[in-house]
């Protein structure tokens, strides 16, 4: 994969910030050899000062157009708030964070920070301004220092260590034998999936973005590692905007409001206690998941 990039090198840290972006979500989209076909617009501006609200505003969108996938998505992040998308594979959950990521322009309406379009936006600033945790963190045959602070090349190591104390990982750190400087990646030590999520967490910290994507694993976590993760991410999710693709329990209740989307329609919106209230879709989720988890 670096080799991949490698001729991008030479460009400086404004392309190794894109690059980590987009690897990252590549990776998280799956989309690693499709072209992006997004270009700015010759008039395209810089992002609005932060905080940012983000509105979808009956937003369609299809890949193939004889196959919609969104349909009439309207749904508001306000400044600092999290937002929860939930629903069955298949329903669109990765798709909205794409097309806010701008892989993809929408169809039909429009998706907006603080009012502007986000087609009016120039997408270097619009990616610096994101920060993605997805749920299969992409490590480099790097030291775990490095791995972290690719979310901001130019910290300082103490910068490195703060994002990774506030990520929990700092103890697991110095615990190995070469600490920070411990190598890692296909060639090196290999971390478990909570601990990469707690790198990605960790270099999202230090990138300090305005917005934030997570990308929940779906695979099953233990009830501690759940719980920790949990703790991070809303550390991380602190004072920025969050959209969450959201898979366990704990992420959803926690949420200010909570999307229900299936066959790319919002079918249910609320608070956890509303959408309980309303016994649909959500509620029976609900159910399922706790039953579940008695089970499990
Ligand atoms: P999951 O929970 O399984 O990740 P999801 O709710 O995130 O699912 P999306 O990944 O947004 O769902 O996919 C929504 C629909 O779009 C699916 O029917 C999927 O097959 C389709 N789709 C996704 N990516 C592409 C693509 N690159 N080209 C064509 N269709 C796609």
């Amino acid at each position: 994969l670096i080799q991949l990039y490698a001729p991008l090198n030479f460009l400086g840290v404004l392309y190794r910030e894109i690059r980590q972006a987009l690897t990252d979500i590549e990776r998280m989209f799956g989309l690693l050899g499709t072209e992006r076909e997004i270009r700015d617009r010759a008039d395209a501006i810089d992002m609005p000062a932060g905080p940012h609200t983000l509105r979808f505003e009956a937003v369609g969108f299809a890949y193939d157009a004889r196959r919609p996938v969104l349909h009439e998505v309207s749904l508001e992040v306000p400044a600092g708030h999290t937002l929860a998308v939930v629903g069955h594979s298949g329903g669109g959950k990765s798709t909205l964070a794409r097309l806010l990521f701008r892989f993809y322009d929408v169809t039909v309406g429009a998706i907006t920070i603080n009012g502007m379009d986000l087609r009016q936006i120039r997408q270097a600033s619009l990616r610096q301004a994101i920060g993605i945790v997805p749920q299969d963190t992409v490590l480099f045959n790097d030291t775990i220092l490095y791995n972290i602070q690719y979310g901001r090349p130019d910290a300082r190591r103490e910068e490195v260590i703060a994002a990774a104390r506030a990520a929990q990982l700092h103890d697991f750190i110095s615990a190995l034998p070469d600490g920070y400087d411990t190598k890692v990646g296909e060639r090196g030590l290999k971390l478990s999936g909570g601990e990469k999520q707690r790198v990605a967490i960790a270099r999202t910290l230090l990138k300090n973005p305005s917005i934030l994507i997570f990308d929940e694993a779906t695979s099953a976590l233990d009830s501690r590692t759940e719980q920790a993760i949990q703790t991070q991410l809303e550390a991380a999710a602190q004072g920025r905007t969050a959209l969450i693709i959201a898979h366990r329990l704990s992420t959803v209740m926690n949420a200010d409001q909570i999307v229900v989307l299936e066959g790319g329609r919002v079918i249910e919106r609320g608070s956890h206690t509303e959408l309980l209230a309303l016994d649909g879709a959500y509620a029976g989720m609900w159910r399922l998941q706790l039953q579940e988890r008695a089970e499990g």
